[in-house]
This record gives C-alpha cells, structure tokens and sequence, in this order.
C-alpha cells in the first residue's frame, strides 16, 4: 500500500492506495500542520501525480 502525501508540504497523510489504484477529481485537506491546503488527489499507473 501507498501512502498519499500533500504535494505542497510533503505531509504523510493517513491514506493509502493499493498500485492497482486509478483515481481522478478526489478532494483531500491536508492534516499537516499549518498546511491548510486541499488538493485534488490524482493517482496514475499506481503513482499519486503532484
Ligand atoms: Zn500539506
């Protein structure tokens, strides 16, 4: 399993995707501290695009 990360801060976020994952158009806020950004969560081929 893959963790996702915040492409801003880099911050591990408590949510995993599997290599067979395809995912499009998924809004996450970021848990990190004083990171407050939301972005969308884009997986391709088994890697998140950031
Ligand atoms: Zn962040």
């Amino acid at each position: 399993m893959i963790r996702v990360e915040c492409p801003l801060c880099k911050y591990k976020m408590p949510l995993f995707f599997e290599e067979t994952a395809e995912c499009s158009g998924v809004m996450v806020s970021c848990k990190g501290r004083n990171c407050h950004a939301r972005f969308e969560l884009r997986i391709k081929n088994g890697k998140q695009i950031k």
